[in-house]
């Protein structure tokens, strides 16, 4: 218990090093226990700061991925979020401690089923879809944050348009190999577009994604 703790201290100060300083993220990441999104033959590194591979031949996403999306989405609680790429609950997790109404959609059954499960059973309330999200989740738009967790090879449209009017869209955008993350900000005068580092997701798969 002391050992898993100490982990978690870890994780946390080599996310602050890294450039992380929102105190409620770094909570978050804290509080949840990444150990239970992974198998558990993987369990020792849960608190390294890597991506992990999960089922279907996807992954849970790196901390300092997750916690540098969520830092510069800025999650105030009450927020409207829809997330593209439920993946294994983890990311929704993090937002949905963080005070945000949480969307969130996946394209692949099995790891919406085990989500599913996963996210009732930590008494997180996340609303979940099997769908291809690059169509986003209409019914429910528009959203004040739209983050996208698998790489784009351009901005989806149909998210775009599900932004409410000062809403913002974090995705990697980019080839197959590395995307660079993107920053879209809804405004009276349009869309704001801010460029950030290199990353590597597994791709956005769909209509307005990568072709399977
Ligand atoms: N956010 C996840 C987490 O916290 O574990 C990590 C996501 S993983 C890097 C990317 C996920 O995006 C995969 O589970 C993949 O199946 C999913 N994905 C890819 N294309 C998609 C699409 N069009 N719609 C919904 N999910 C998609």
């Amino acid at each position: 218990m002391l050992l898993l703790e100490e982990e978690k201290r870890k994780l946390a100060e080599t996310l602050w090093e890294k450039g992380i300083r929102d105190e409620r993220v770094l909570k978050a990441i804290y509080d949840i226990p990444r150990e239970k999104f992974i198998s558990t033959a993987l369990r020792r590194f849960a608190y390294d700061d890597n991506a992990l591979p999960i089922e279907c031949a996807q992954t849970i996403s790196q901390p300092f991925t997750v916690a540098f999306m969520t830092q510069i989405l800025d999650v105030q609680p009450g927020d409207k979020i829809l997330e593209i790429g439920t993946g294994s609950g983890y990311q929704a997790a993090i937002l949905s401690n963080l005070g945000a109404e949480v969307f969130s959609v996946e394209r692949i059954e099995k790891l919406h089923e085990n989500a599913k499960s996963l996210l009732a059973e930590l008494g997180y309330k996340v609303s979940l879809k099997l769908d291809d999200g690059t169509l986003g989740w209409v019914e429910n738009s528009p959203y004040d944050k739209i983050i996208v967790t698998a790489g784009a090879p351009d901005i989806p449209h149909h998210l775009v348009v599900q932004l409410n009017e000062n809403g913002k869209l974090i995705i990697p955008v980019g080839d197959q190999e590395s995307q660079r993350l993107l920053m879209i900000t809804a405004s009276r005068n349009g869309f704001e577009k801010k460029f950030y580092d290199h990353f590597k997701f597994v791709p956005l798969i769909g209509e307005d994604g990568w072709k399977a």
